[in-house]
């Protein structure tokens, strides 16, 4: 079959996902036929820098051997079975045991889910079970944030913060709630400081608790570093504010790794960066290196306990999918670790972070850029219409898209979200190829200027 008929026919049968349908239908997009260490190729045989690991995922590049022999003998040897009904097998006991042995502190159970979202929507669920079962039915509405991402379900999507992924849908739920989003730079006033910044994160956050009734209020989601907002680092004192106020209310705090989980921000948790103290994480992405559809959500004894207590009563812990734990991805997701560990992955982005760090942040000096900022692999670079001033472009510009159009153009896969431009290569790029990906980024800019000035 021609390369070119692959488009036709997908234009004509595929539906894809957080893609404009109509210019899609118009236009097409791109086929990638096959990847290589940090890059991949399209059915043309162009060949791109892969600097968003897929969706912020492959974290050990596109061409793992050892993951793709680790599936095939689990294939092999059980390819299917499942975890209900008391039943276990090798792989989910293996990767429970090893995950525990590096989670953030006080987690103490695993449960294996197929995706962020579906470990997020689980989380939401767990929420609600855990104060049923501590006899506080009122306590159930969860808050999230203007522009978090937790996930595509209708759960996750509705404590998310992104109005485009719920207009249309019916989201959100009614019992979640948004607080205010913690992006600085965007939103700071005048003079003010980036803790003074936090104060106010913080003292909107304990508002929108108080007009509530802290009664009612069950969880707060946060991303360590917001992913979908923007790769958006949080600024200086936020979570030493906001942790305070879910204890003194007694709200769980939920920590969505999903993105920072394994290495992206130079530890291993998002949450040892920057000192959280989860009573739940949720992580998925880069704990199979994306070679495998997982995910898992680690909860507190405490919770686990609530469980105990409610499964007692009901007979069951009623909830579960087919595939949640599959011994294949669950038997790459082992291997996977073993690697980080094996090769020092945290070492090394530590090593090559800064570069990365330094070279965006020296496209401040481009007359596109107003800011650049971010931690360990993953950062965000946003582009404004007038950077003294701080006035962003006007949405029908679409300056993220002509950027992330111009570096596709020079073999570069970046993301635009809205006007910023998101980097989270994977975790193996070396200093070589981060030097390239700047290099490509760069012409990028430069090529998008006359476009947009
Ligand atoms: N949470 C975060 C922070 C994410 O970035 C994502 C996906 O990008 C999710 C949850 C949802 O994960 P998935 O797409 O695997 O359902």
């Amino acid at each position: 079959m021609l390369s070119n008929s692959h488009d036709l026919i997908d234009r004509a049968t595929v539906i894809h996902q957080q893609t404009d349908l109509v210019a899609y239908k118009d236009h097409g997009g791109t086929i990638i036929k096959r990847g290589e260490g940090v890059y991949i190729y399209d059915e043309q045989g162009n060949k791109y820098l892969e600097a968003m690991a897929g969706l912020w995922c492959a974290s050990l590049g596109f061409s793992e051997k050892r993951l793709a022999d680790v599936a095939y003998k689990q294939l092999l040897e059980l390819p299917y079975y499942h975890t209900f009904f008391a039943k276990s097998h090798v792989p989910s006991v293996e990767l429970a045991d090893r995950l525990l042995s590096i989670a953030p502190k006080g987690m103490s159970k695993v449960l294996f889910q197929c995706s962020g979202s579906e470990a997020n929507d689980a989380a939401i669920k767990l929420v609600w079970y855990y104060n049923n079962a501590r006899g506080r039915p009122e306590k159930k509405k969860i808050i999230g944030r203007v522009r978090g991402y937790h996930g595509n379900t209708v759960a996750s999507v509705s404590v998310s913060g992104q109005p485009h992924m719920h207009g249309g849908f019916d989201a959100p739920l009614p019992m979640m709630r948004h607080t205010e989003n913690p992006h600085y730079y965007r939103f700071h006033e005048e003079g003010e400081t980036e803790e003074q910044f936090s104060t106010r994160m913080a003292e909107a956050l304990e508002k929108l608790i108080l007009a509530e009734g802290p009664e009612t209020i069950a969880a707060f989601f946060a991303e360590p570093v917001q992913g979908g907002g923007g790769a958006i680092t949080p600024p200086k004192g936020y979570f030493e504010k906001i942790q305070p106020i879910l204890k003194k209310y007694d709200i769980l705090f939920l920590a969505d790794e999903v993105i920072c989980g394994f290495g992206r921000t130079g530890n291993m948790w998002g949450s040892e960066t920057y000192d959280l103290k989860p009573d739940m994480v949720s992580c998925a992405k880069a704990l199979s290196a994306a070679y495998q559809p997982i995910s898992a959500l680690m909860i507190s004894e405490d919770i686990y306990n609530a469980m105990l207590d409610q499964s007692g009563k009901l007979g069951t812990f009623g909830h579960g999918f087919t595939y949640g734990g599959h011994p294949v991805a669950c038997a790459v997701a082992n291997e996977t670790l073993k690697i980080y560990e094996e090769r020092n992955i945290l070492g090394h982005v530590r090593q090559v972070g800064p570069l990365m760090q330094a070279g965006l942040e020296a496209t401040e000096a481009h007359p596109l850029v107003g800011n650049a900022r971010g931690i360990g692999l993953i950062a965000g670079v946003e582009l404004m219409a007038n950077k003294e001033k701080r006035i962003p472009f006007a949405p029908e510009a679409k300056a993220g898209i002509v950027v992330q159009d111009e570096a596709q153009k020079v073999g570069l896969v970046v993301r635009a979200i809205g006007d910023r431009i998101a980097f989270t290569p994977p975790l193996i790029i070396t200093a070589a190829e981060i030097d390239e990906m700047l290099a490509k980024f760069g012409k990028a800019l430069d090529a998008a200027l006359p476009r947009l000035k």
